[in-house]
């Protein structure tokens, strides 16, 4: 038996021990470490995602953690290995599969929401959703990789390139990491965040910031690009006036 936190209905969990198997074949066993809160782990705390969840649930697919114990036919990792997981698993056999789409395979299991997560204190999972971190990447960083990953993914489908300006519509824990990861690339960002409080620790990071409740978003854009518009912009509010914004800054290119 290991303890779990599991989420049992709206706005209720409960700490509980939970039945634990020595890894099977291609399994291993990890020790979470850390593990973040997803936006979707509030959603489904909220009880919005009921159909989906099947309660009690154990939540959790940002982690990190150690092996502790490698089941059969497992090679390459050992006990103690620092690791996080990739919380997908497709059947390759979908259409959705075929055409190269595994993300959105018509049979996903994502790890932590449609099947037992990481907020537990033993997590047995497929070796082949393992992922190795560097020594060097202190374990609490390291439960960020999972958010951190769909930021850079997206900064790279936008192509972004040195000296480019780019607009961020949403200050929350995603639009600061694509804010991040669009400067590492070379952007010249600037992070749209009605909330004061986001503002101030996006700052913090050394990102600048507009408060669209404050100012006109379209015409600080137009000076600050001598009316060319912005080239590349990231809608991260999921509000439908952060999806007009975004559109409204584009330059015509
Ligand atoms: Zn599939």
């Amino acid at each position: 038996m290991t303890l779990a936190v599991r989420y049992t209905s709206a706005r209720t969990l409960d700490t509980a021990p939970v039945q634990t198997s020595p890894p099977g074949p291609g399994e291993v066993e990890i020790a979470p470490a850390f593990v973040g809160i997803c936006g979707t782990d509030l959603h489904i705390f909220h009880g919005d995602m009921d159909s989906r969840v099947s309660a009690p649930a154990v939540l959790g697919h940002e982690m990190s953690g150690r092996i502790v114990r490698v089941g059969p036919d497992v090679e390459g990792w050992a006990p103690g290995d620092a690791v996080t997981v990739m919380p997908l698993r497709w059947d390759d056999t979908c259409p959705a599969c075929r055409n190269g789409h595994q993300h959105i395979c018509q049979h996903l299991d994502f790890i932590g929401i449609d099947s037992p997560g990481a907020m537990q204190q033993r997590w047995t999972v497929p070796a082949s959703t393992l992922i190795r971190l560097p020594d060097s990447l202190p374990l609490d960083q390291a439960a960020l990789v999972e958010p951190t990953a769909v930021a850079v993914h997206d900064v790279g489908r936008a192509q972004v390139r040195e000296g480019e300006r780019v607009v961020v519509v949403g200050g929350g824990p995603v639009g600061v990491l694509i804010a991040l990861a669009a400067r590492a690339a070379g952007g010249d960002v600037r992070v749209v965040e009605l909330n004061a409080h986001r503002r101030s620790l996006a700052e913090e990071l050394g990102l600048s910031t507009w408060d669209p409740a404050a100012t006109d978003v379209s015409a600080l854009v137009s000076e600050w690009t001598a009316d060319a518009g912005a080239d590349v912009a990231f809608e991260v509010s999921g509000a439908q006036g952060g999806v007009e914004t975004a559109v409204d800054v584009l330059g015509v290119r």
